[in-house]
């Protein structure tokens, strides 16, 4: 079959002009599944047309068996995956048969077989248009439609699609699953799930909730079964309440499947990669983020399943609001309340690294076709996103911007919709016009910068600049005022609340304090620098703030220094080791280890690598005093051992702890030290069915050039590494630091496999592009080379994307690193791709 044509904007819009769906019934046939990879479709679509006589054409990219529109059989011919349709009457009925049989690797449908026990798993997902890799559909999100499915399956096996209550009978020796037909749905919400699947389910709050997992890893569902069911019963009450429009279905599945990365919306039935039900005990930083995932998923049942975009340019209307909402829903309704400093610290971190690059883009954005829409799921979308609608609650105040939501859930429910529904019920409840509001922050990409300024008369300004040296956006911020105390301690004098507009807005007299701290509380999304009084006690005490939100946000402001090469990859270290030296809050002290890990691991000059890994390793040897972060500093710790003193800490910590000693024998093995019988010996131990990946990393750290060889064909060409936290584990113990010589050809070798790797589907494509990226053995003239290799048009949009993005990232690196001497553009001058 020839590669499948990517939808336009025009075409959506011709289509949709012309059609109305009335209802899918789709039939799915598993039953080849157990011995070989085909899924069979029927798929019955019933349709009217506004101009009859006219054409139009269904998506399928699979092989097409049959058409047969209104009694008539047509040309079972898909060109480009699709199937023209001619002379349309007022009512249409179409049935087309296909087979899919390529489902090994995920495009649409994957079929999964767990090694340890050899059963056989299919999951399906479909965002943004692979809905038509496994049945015939009208593959765009504003035709929405119900949709019911039978399905037939082994006879042991569990079907789970949208529907609850499916009524079950047996066929031939397999058994028939028929479920009630959903609400209104675009095409890429539907999902069908198949497999001996292990399942709990529990009444919780007036709903059905179902957990799924594969079988082997039924012990990890039962460890975490209460903690999933007590979040989704929270998160199902909060969301139905404040959206004053409760969850419409008693049904909630949660489905762990294998090799697959993040998680999908599917109404009433959320997939997720059970790499999320973590093998060893989860630290705090994985509860809460899963917590986070599952509150995403769940408020798309609002921002995307009842309520849709109307194409992919509004993806943020789905997308950005999910985000947002999930650290809302955690901090209001869970014990997460400390999820936005985690935000700051980790998520929103990756949208401001994002909108300096060239490749950034405003939030909303035309969006040519749907390949071009599969490049749009990115750090802006996501964490600028949910950062921008952050500062719109502070802007208008949360009671207006949820009058606004409920407005517009009561408005648009099973419809779809475009920015000027969602900012219109905004408008009304606050008052406010915000289309000022819309043109900067939603209209424009890039960063501002807020900067104190002393004026002449003593007193205080804010300068506001924005980007490509045009205006900057309205903010509303805070400014925190701090003294110290005379053991140290900062103290909060004051909260300065300000809302800018123009670049210079007055602060007012403020008498001096040691530290003036922009953005404190972290409203708005803008890069800001300290005034030159405060920056010594912001680098040297930020420590002692009294709260996690304002020390990540002194973390992150020196972080955005280093990114601009204002401070030192050194200084940075030193700033976020004070921190973490005194760190007690549970949300901070990971996001805060992992960033300086990756300073003093990629971002250190050599000769001062060992040195400043050194000083992470004491702050975690202090952390791990403290029971509450002795894990998570551990796991640090096995990350930037350098002394046989670290190494043998860890060993003794180990004691028994699988997890640990997987990752002292990725360190060991990094420092030149590979042991086979302890890699041997650990597999057999370790309950996870997927240790074979564990036993993968500790060779991909092995300076070995075989080793190296063999896990790169691995990953990049046999895609057999489970996508999502595995395929970066994996990576990350590939690509280490001191390795130059030996990672230098894979620099060569990224580039020339950047024209391939979409080809596994999109969170394929995401996961090796960013987590194969190369870090070490590379230069200036290689980022400057891959620029001009990601420029082809045989890469798709999404790895251009990624690739650009982690070379303007790189080229900071390499400045840090003083392998530049010139800073990199700053995101002032980003073109607009
Ligand atoms: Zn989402």
């Amino acid at each position: 079959m020839d590669e499948p044509r990517s939808l336009t904007r025009e075409e959506a819009e011709e289509r949709a002009a012309l059609i109305a769906i009335g209802r899918y019934d789709i039939a799915v046939d598993l039953t080849g599944l157990e011995e070989g990879e085909a899924i069979r479709a029927v798929s019955d679509v019933r349709f009217t047309c506004t101009s009859p006589g006219a054409s139009t054409f269904i998506d399928c990219a699979a092989d097409v068996v049959s058409v047969v529109l209104n009694g008539r059989e047509i040309g079972a011919e898909a060109v480009g995956g699709r199937v023209a349709l001619e002379s349309l009457a007022s009512d249409n009925t179409l049935v087309v048969e296909s087979v899919q049989r390529s489902t090994k690797h995920g495009g649409g449908a994957k079929r999964y077989v767990d090694a340890s026990d050899n059963e056989v798993y299919l999951w399906t997902s479909f965002e943004p248009d692979d809905a038509r890799r496994v049945w015939a559909c009208f593959d765009q999100p504003d035709l929405k439609a119900p949709f019911a499915f039978t399905v037939t399956a082994p006879a042991r096996w569990t079907v789970l699609s949208n529907s609850g209550g499916p009524t079950i009978e047996t066929v031939n020796g397999s058994r028939r699953w028929t479920f009630a037909p959903t609400p209104p749905l675009s095409t890429y919400i539907p999902v069908v799930n198949a497999g001996p699947f292990y399942e709990i389910r529990a009444e919780r709050g007036g709903h059905d909730l179902g957990l799924y997992a594969r079988q082997s890893l039924a012990p990890f569902l039962d460890r975490d079964a209460e903690e999933l069911f007590s979040l989704t019963d929270a998160g199902l009450a909060f969301f139905g309440e404040q959206f004053n429009l409760p969850f419409p279905q008693r049904k909630y599945d949660t489905v762990f499947v294998p090799d697959m990365g993040g998680a999908m919306e599917n109404w009433g039935c959320v997939t997720w990669s059970d790499a999320s039900l973590h093998r060893s005990p989860p630290s705090y930083l994985e509860r809460e983020s899963r917590a986070l995932v599952l509150l995403h998923e769940m408020a798309h049942m609002w921002f995307g399943d009842m309520v849709t975009m109307r194409w992919w340019d509004d993806l943020w209307l789905n997308e950005a609001f999910a985000e947002w909402a999930c650290h809302w829903a955690a901090a209001s309704a869970t014990p997460y309340t400390e999820a936005w400093s985690t935000f700051l610290a980790g998520w929103k971190l990756g949208g401001y690294s994002a909108d300096m690059a060239p490749t950034t883009h405003p939030i909303r954005q035309p969006v040519r076709d749907v390949a071009a829409a599969a490049a749009t799921f990115d750090q802006i979308t996501y964490p600028k996103g949910a950062s921008v609608l952050k500062q719109l609650v502070a802007f208008v105040g949360e009671e207006a911007f949820l009058t606004g939501l409920r407005t517009y859930f009561s408005r648009h429910a099973w419809g779809n919709t475009v920015l000027d529904d969602m900012m219109g019920a905004i408008e009304e409840a606050s008052g406010r016009d915000l289309s000022g509001w819309v043109r900067g922050w939603l209209d424009t990409a890039g960063t501002d910068r807020l900067v104190l300024e002393r004026a002449a008369d003593g007193g205080l300004a804010l300068r506001a600049s924005g980007p490509k040296g045009g205006p900057p956006r309205p903010h509303r911020l805070d400014i925190g005022v701090y003294d110290k105390t005379p053991d140290g301690a900062l103290v909060r004098r004051e909260l300065i609340a300000l809302e800018t507009s123009g670049e210079l807005t007055p602060v007012g007299e403020i008498p001096s304090a040691d530290l003036l701290l922009v953005n404190d509380e972290d409203l708005t999304f803008a890069s800001t620098r300290p005034d030159v009084e405060s920056r010594q006690t912001l680098m040297a005490a930020a420590g002692r703030l009294p709260s996690a939100v304002s020390r990540a946000v002194a973390v992150t402001t020196a972080w955005d220094m280093l990114m601009t090469a204002d401070i030192s990859t050194e200084e940075f270290v030193r700033c976020v080791t004070g921190v973490l030296a005194r760190e007690t809050a549970d949300s901070a002290v990971e996001p805060f280890l992992r960033l300086a890990v990756m300073a003093a691991e990629r971002w250190a000059p050599a000769a001062l690598r060992d040195a400043l890994m050194s000083d992470v390793a004491a702050v975690c040897l202090t952390l791990a005093e403290n029971p509450a972060h002795r894990a998570s500093a551990l796991r640090a710790l096995a990350r930037i051992a350098v002394t046989p003193a670290h190494l043998d800490a860890l060993r003794v910590a180990a004691d028994g702890q699988v997890d640990l000693r997987w990752r002292i024998l990725i360190r060991s093995a990094e420092l030149g030290v590979y042991e086979q019988s302890a890699v041997d010996d650990l597999v057999a131990r370790d309950p996870d069915p997927e240790s074979w990946v564990r036993a993968l990393a500790v060779r991909a750290a092995t300076p070995d050039p075989v080793a190296k060889q063999q896990v790169w064909e691995t990953i990049v060409d046999r895609h057999e590494v489970p996508m999502g936290p595995p395929v970066v584990d994996v990576a990350t113990a590939f690509w280490r630091p001191g390795q130059d010589d030996i990672l230098a050809p894979y620099a060569e070798r990224y580039r020339a496999a950047m024209p391939t790797m979409h080809r596994a589907g999109m969170v394929a494509a995401i996961n090796v592009s960013a987590a194969m990226y190369p870090w070490y053995g590379v230069d200036s003239a290689f980022a400057d080379d891959l620029v001009g290799s990601a420029a082809a048009p045989e890469v798709s949009p999404l790895v251009r994307r990624t690739a650009l993005e982690l070379t303007d990232l790189l080229r900071r690196v390499l400045t840090a690193r003083g392998a530049i001497t010139r800073p990199p553009t700053p995101p002032t001058t980003a073109d607009l791709g």
